[in-house]
C-alpha cells in the first residue's frame, strides 16, 4: 500500500490481495477446521488447523496492521485481546497501572480475574512514577468522560522506568489516533465499536511494530484457543471499506449536536474533546487526527436521563458506541462510577439536522 494514500483510499484497500481474473474483489470467509497438508511441508504451511490459523484472519490483520501502523493480532472480542495481552505479559506479581475511568470489565478483569498489583490512575492525570511498573495501560480518550492523556509524554516517562505501554484505541480507532506511531508498545481495541460500525459484529485485536510480542501474542492465542470466526472476521474487513466515510460523518453529526446540547439548559455538562471550551480538546487536537463520535452529557439525574431517551426517536437506547444507528446510554446502569444522569450518546451517520431537532425537541419534553 502507498504511504501517500489518504485515509479513504486506504481504508476501501487495506488488506486486498492483487486482483486475479475471475476471482472477487474481496474475497469471501473461508470456513475450514482443517486444510489440506502437504506432506512434505506439514505445519510449515501457514494453514492446517482453524485454531492456528485462517486466510480471512490474514487479511483483516493486513488490514488493520496497515491502518495501526504494526502487526495486528486479531482477537473475538475486544476483552479477548485485552485479557490475553494481559496475561501474555503479566507474571503474578507484577505491577499495572490502568485508568480509573477506563472500560469496566478491563478493571474487572484485573481485579478479579489476576494475582497482579494495581493502580488506578484518572486519566487526566495526575501520573505516578512508574518505577517498578511491569505495564502501563492507558485509554484515550477514555471512557465515558472522553478524557484524553499525552500518549508520547506517558510512554517516555513508562519506558524509561523499564515499563510496556499499551493503549486501548477503541474510541478513536485507528483514523482517529496512532498509538504506535506515539512510541506505544501494543495497540488493543475493541473492533465491535466504530472500527466495523454496524452494531453486528464482535472483534478485537492487538497491534505492535515488535515482530517478537507479536510472535508471543500469536502463540497465546492458539493455545488459550479465543480465536476469531471467518465470518465475523469477513464482516469486518467488508465494514471497514467504509470506515473513513462514517467516522467523517459521525464526527460532523457530534460536532453539531455537542455545540446544540452546551446550549441547552437542561444539560448540565457535555464532553466532547473537539468542543475548544473541553478540558481534553488542547491534548487532543494535537494528538488525534479527527475527533470521535461519541459525546458525554449530564442530565438532572437518572429518570430525566431515562425519558430524555426514550423521548428521542432517532437515539435508541443501547450500549456499546459507535455504529450507523444513533444510541444512547445512561452508564451508571451498569455500575459505572459516574452520575445518575450521564449519558453516552453515540452518534450515528443521520443528517446532522434531523438529529439536532430530534434531541432539542427530547430535551425540551423532560425540562418541562
Ligand atoms: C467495548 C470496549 C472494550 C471491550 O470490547 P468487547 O469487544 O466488548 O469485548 C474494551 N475497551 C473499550 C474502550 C471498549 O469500549
Amino acid at each position: 500500500m502507498s504511504q501517500d494514500w489518504g485515509d479513504g483510499t486506504r481504508c476501501v484497500h487495506s488488506g486486498h490481495s492483487e486482483p486475479v481474473v475471475g476471482e472477487p474483489l474481496l474475497a469471501g470467509p473461508v470456513f475450514a477446521t482443517a486444510y489440506h497438508l502437504d506432506g512434505a511441508a506439514g505445519r510449515a504451511r501457514p494453514d492446517y488447523y482453524a485454531r492456528a490459523g485462517n486466510p480471512t484472519w490474514r487479511a483483516l490483520e493486513a488490514a488493520i496492521g496497515e491502518l495501526d501502523g504494526g502487526e495486528c493480532v486479531l482477537f473475538p472480542s475486544g476483552m479477548a485481546a485485552i485479557s490475553t495481552l494481559l496475561r501474555a505479559f503479566l507474571g503474578s506479581g507484577d505491577a499495572v497501572v490502568v485508568p480509573s475511568d477506563g472500560y469496566f470489565a478491563t478493571r474487572t478483569f484485573i481485579a478479579e480475574e489476576m494475582d497482579v498489583s494495581v493502580r488506578e490512575v484518572p486519566t487526566p492525570g495526575p501520573w505516578p512514577d512508574f518505577t517498578g511498573v511491569r505495564l502501563v495501560l492507558l485509554e484515550t480518550p477514555s471512557n465515558p468522560w472522553l478524557d484524553v492523556c499525552d500518549i508520547r509524554s506517558l510512554v517516555d516517562s513508562a519506558h524509561a522506568a523499564g515499563a510496556l505501554v499499551a493503549v486501548d484505541n477503541t474510541t478513536a480507532t485507528p483514523l482517529g489516533q496512532r498509538p504506535l506511531a506515539l512510541g506505544a508498545d501494543f495497540v488493543v481495541a475493541s473492533d465491535s465499536k466504530a472500527l466495523t460500525g454496524h452494531s453486528d459484529v464482535l472483534l478485537g485485536h492487538v497491534s505492535t511494530v515488535d515482530h517478537a510480542l507479536a510472535e508471543r501474542l500469536r502463540k497465546a492465542r492458539t493455545l488459550g484457543g479465543a480465536v476469531p470466526a471467518p465470518f465475523e472476521t469477513w464482516l469486518a474487513h467488508r465494514s471497514l471499506g467504509t470506515l473513513d466515510l462514517r467516522l467523517a460523518r459521525q464526527s460532523e453529526n457530534a460536532a453539531a449536536l455537542a455545540e446544540a446540547l452546551g446550549a441547552h439548559p437542561a444539560v448540565r455538562k457535555v464532553r466532547w474533546p473537539g468542543l475548544p471550551e473541553d478540558p481534553a480538546h488542547e491534548i487532543a487536537r494535537e494528538q488525534m487526527r479527527r475527533f470521535p463520535g461519541v459525546v458525554t452529557i449530564e442530565l438532572a439525574d437518572a429518570a430525566t436521563a431515562d425519558r430524555f431517551v426514550a423521548a428521542a426517536r432517532l437515539v435508541s437506547a443501547a450500549t456499546s458506541f459507535g455504529g450507523l444507528h444513533s444510541t444512547g446510554d445512561r452508564r451508571a446502569q451498569w455500575g459505572d462510577p459516574v452520575p445518575e444522569g450521564l449519558v453516552r450518546l453515540s452518534v450515528g451517520v443521520e443528517d446532522a439536522n434531523d438529529l439536532v431537532a430530534d434531541v432539542i425537541q427530547a430535551l425540551d419534553a423532560v425540562a418541562t
